[in-house]
C-alpha cells in the first residue's frame, strides 16, 4: 500500500512540477519579450521624431554631425550613430567614427533598406555589454539619404529579467511545495480505503468471517468494500453451513449402535466414531493414525483388512473379539475411491452381533430340549400303544393300567406344549399386562384355597403370614400364577407331614421412594445343593429329573415364574441350606409399576428380538 502511495505522490510530482516549469518558462519568456518590444517601439518613436529634423541635415555637406549626435544622444538618452548610405558612419556620439568599419551590412541597416525599419540585438566587444540596435533610413527626395541608428545597452533589461526570473522560480518552488504536500494526501485519501480492504481481507483469511469493510465511498473502491463484505457474507454463510452439516454428522455417528470407523488408503484410521470406540476398547485419540491391522492382530482382522486392500471390494465378516469383552462382530468394509478409480480409503461398519449369535445358540439349544422333552412321553405313549395293539387289550387290567399310563403321558405331553406356548410368548414380551391393585391378603388366601386339595393330597401343611390392606400394583393373574408355580414346587419337592409356607412383608423405602413388597414361600422339603442354585431357574433345567417326572414338572415353571417376575419389574432368587433343609424361594416386586412393558423393552435392549416375530 506504502508503495501505491509513494508512486502517486511521485507521479503527481511529476506532473505539477512539469507543468509549473513549462508555465514559468513560458511567462518568463512572454515577459521578456514584452520588455523588449515596449523598448524597441519607444526607441522607434525616437528615431521617427528625430528623422523630422535630420532629413535637411542629411542633405547639407557642411553641418557638425559629431555636435548633432552629442545633443540627440542627451535628448534620447542612448547612442546615436548616423550611417551614410554606402555604409560610411558619419558621426557617432560615443566613438571616433574614422575607426569605425563600414555598418553597411550590419543587420540592422540591411533590414532598414529593405524594411523601413531594422532591429538587432548584439554583443558589443566594446562595450562587453548586449545591446540592442534600432536603424532607419533618412529619405531625402524619394532616395535613401543614410540612416540613422540608436542603440541601447540591454543591462537594465536583463536585469528587471533577472529579477522576474528568480521571483518567478521561488514562487514556483513554493507552489511546488504546497503541490507536493496536497498531492501527498490526495494519495493518501486514495490508498486509505485500499488499506481497509486489505486489512479487513486478512482477517477473512485467518478465519475472522463477521469482519466487514466500513466505506463511506461512493466510487469504485466503495463497489470494492462492497464486494469484500458480499464475498465476506457468503463466506460465512457457506461456513456456518458446512460446520452445521458437519455437526449433525458427527452426531449421527456418535449416536449410531453400529461402530464406523474410517481408514485412509494405507489402511491408517482417521475416523472412529464413539460406538467404534467402545466396541474396540480405546479411545479415539488412541486410535486416530493407528494402523486398523494392529489393534488386533490375532483377531484375523489383519488378514480380512489384506484382503479387503487387495480385491477393492465390499467385504462382509464376522471376526471374533476376545478382548475388551467376548464379542462378535460384523464387520462390513466399503471401499471409497478417488474420482472413481485410485482407491482413497475404506469406510468399516461394526455391527455389534454378540447378543443376536448368543440368542441363536440359546433358541438352538431349546429346540433340541424341547424335542427331546417331547420325545420322551410320545415315546411312551406310543411304546404302550403298540403293546396294546399287539394283544395286552386282552387283559383288562394290564389295558386298564396302559391306558392310564397313556393318559398321564398324554396329560404331561398337553402341559409341557401349553408351558412352551406360554414361555415363548411371555419371553417374546407378547402378553400385555394389565396392571390393577391388588390386595395381598384376600390374594393370598384365594391362592391357598386353591392349592389346599393339592396340598392335602399330600398332607402338607400350608401357612401363610400377610399383614391387612397391603395394595400393589399388579397383573393378577400373573400373580397368581406366580405364586401357584411356587406353593406347588414347594408341595412336589415336600415329602409327607411337611410344611409350605407364604410370608408377605413390605419393605419400607430401602431406596428413596420406590416401596418394596417382598414375598417368600418356603418348605421343610428336600432343599436344593448350593451348586444347582444359579440354574434352577433355566429352561429344562432339574436337580433331580426322575423326581421331577414322577411328580409331573415340565421343567419350565421356574423359568416362567422368573419371566414373569421381570415382567412386573421386581426380582426373585432362592435360598437353601442344602439336601433336606428345604427352599426358599424369595420375590421382591414393587409397590408402584412406573414403567410401561414396552419402554423396559428398550431399556432392556430386547427390543430387536421382538421385532423379528
Ligand atoms: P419342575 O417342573 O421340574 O418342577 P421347575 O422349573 O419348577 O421345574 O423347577 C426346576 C427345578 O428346581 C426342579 O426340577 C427342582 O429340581 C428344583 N426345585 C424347584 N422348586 C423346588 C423346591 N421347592 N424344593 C426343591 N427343589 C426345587
Amino acid at each position: 500500500m506504502k508503495k501505491i502511495r509513494v508512486r502517486l505522490t511521485l507521479a503527481f510530482i511529476l506532473m505539477i512540477g512539469f507543468s509549473v516549469t513549462a508555465a514559468g518558462l513560458f511567462t518568463g519568456r512572454l515577459i521578456e519579450k514584452s520588455h523588449m518590444d515596449s523598448l524597441k517601439e519607444s526607441m522607434l518613436r525616437e528615431l521617427q521624431i528625430m528623422l523630422v529634423t535630420l532629413e535637411p541635415v542629411f542633405q547639407k555637406q557642411n553641418t557638425d554631425l559629431q555636435r548633432l549626435v552629442q545633443q540627440l544622444k542627451l535628448s534620447a538618452d542612448a547612442r546615436v550613430t548616423f550611417i551614410g548610405n554606402d555604409g560610411k558612419v558619419l558621426a557617432d556620439s560615443d566613438h571616433d567614427p574614422q575607426t569605425m568599419d563600414n555598418h553597411l551590412n550590419r543587420t540592422e541597416v540591411v533590414d532598414a533598406r529593405k524594411n523601413g525599419v531594422g532591429y538587432s540585438v548584439r554583443y558589443s566587444q566594446t562595450l562587453g555589454q548586449n545591446m540592442l540596435y534600432v536603424a532607419v533610413p533618412v529619405m531625402a527626395g524619394g532616395t535613401v539619404q543614410g540612416y540613422v541608428r540608436l542603440s541601447m545597452t540591454l543591462e537594465d533589461i536583463e536585469a528587471a529579467v533577472f529579477q522576474l526570473w528568480t521571483g518567478l522560480v521561488l514562487g514556483l518552488a513554493v507552489l511546488f511545495l504546497i503541490a507536493v504536500v496536497i498531492s501527498s494526501r490526495i494519495a493518501g485519501g486514495l490508498t486509505r480505503p485500499l488499506e481497509k480492504i486489505t486489512q479487513v481481507a486478512r482477517q477473512i483469511s485467518n478465519a475472522n468471517y463477521s469482519s466487514r469493510v466500513r466505506l463511506d465511498n461512493k466510487d469504485e473502491i466503495g463497489e470494492l468494500g462492497q464486494a469484500i463484505n458480499m464475498m465476506a457474507e457468503s463466506l460465512q454463510f457457506q461456513v456456518r453451513r458446512i460446520t452445521e452439516s458437519e455437526s449433525r454428522l458427527k452426531t449421527v455417528l456418535d449416536n449410531m449402535a453400529s461402530g464406523v470407523v474410517m481408514l485412509s488408503a494405507d489402511g491408517d484410521i482417521v475416523l472412529a466414531n464413539r460406538a467404534a470406540e467402545k466396541l474396540l476398547g480405546f479411545s479415539e485419540r488412541e486410535l486416530l493414525g493407528k494402523k486398523f491391522a494392529d489393534i488386533y492382530v490375532h483377531s484375523g482382522l489383519s488378514e480380512l483388512l489384506e484382503r479387503f486392500f487387495a480385491q477393492a471390494g465390499r467385504i462382509r465378516e464376522e471376526v471374533k473379539l476376545h478382548f475388551p469383552e467376548e464379542l462378535v462382530l460384523e464387520i462390513t468394509m466399503v471401499p471409497l475411491f478417488h474420482a472413481g478409480e485410485t482407491l482413497k480409503g475404506a469406510v468399516v461398519v461394526l455391527h455389534d452381533i454378540t447378543r443376536i449369535r448368543q440368542l441363536e445358540t440359546v433358541r438352538s439349544e431349546f429346540v433340541a430340549n424341547v424335542s427331546h422333552e417331547l420325545k420322551t412321553p410320545v415315546s411312551v405313549i406310543k411304546g404302550f400303544a403298540e403293546t396294546l395293539l399287539k394283544g395286552a387289550l386282552n387283559d383288562p387290567e394290564t389295558a386298564a393300567s396302559f391306558l392310564k399310563i397313556i393318559y398321564e403321558e398324554s396329560e404331561r405331553l398337553n402341559r409341557l406344549i401349553a408351558d412352551i406356548l406360554d414361555l415363548s410368548r411371555i419371553e417374546s414380551r407378547r402378553v400385555a399386562l394389565t396392571f390393577s391393585p391388588v390386595e395381598l391378603r384376600s390374594f393370598t388366601e384365594k391362592i391357598m384355597e386353591t392349592m389346599a386339595p393339592e396340598a392335602e393330597k399330600k398332607q402338607i401343611r400350608l401357612e401363610w403370614e400377610v399383614p391387612e390392606n397391603i395394595y400393589i400394583e399388579a397383573d393378577e393373574d400373573r400373580l397368581g400364577q406366580i405364586m401357584m408355580n411356587l406353593l406347588a414346587n414347594g408341595i412336589n419337592y415336600t415329602p409327607k407331614g411337611g410344611k409350605v409356607k407364604v410370608q408377605i412383608d413390605l419393605l419400607e423405602n430401602e431406596n428413596a421412594g420406590q416401596e418394596r413388597v417382598r414375598i417368600v414361600v418356603s418348605d421343610t422339603g428336600i432343599g436344593i445343593p448350593k451348586k444347582d442354585l444359579p440354574r434352577i431357574f433355566e429352561r429344562f433345567y432339574r436337580v433331580d429329573k426322575a423326581r421331577s417326572r414322577s411328580s409331573g414338572g415340565t421343567g419350565l415353571g421356574l423359568s416362567i415364574v422368573k419371566h414373569l417376575v421381570e415382567l412386573h419389574h421386581g426380582k426373585i432368587w432362592a435360598e437353601s441350606e442344602g439336601t433336606d433343609l428345604g427352599a426358599r424361594f424369595i420375590v421382591e416386586l414393587p409397590v408402584l409399576q412406573e414403567a410401561d412393558a414396552e419402554s423396559m423393552q428398550v431399556r432392556d435392549g430386547h427390543g430387536e428380538e421382538d421385532s423379528g416375530h
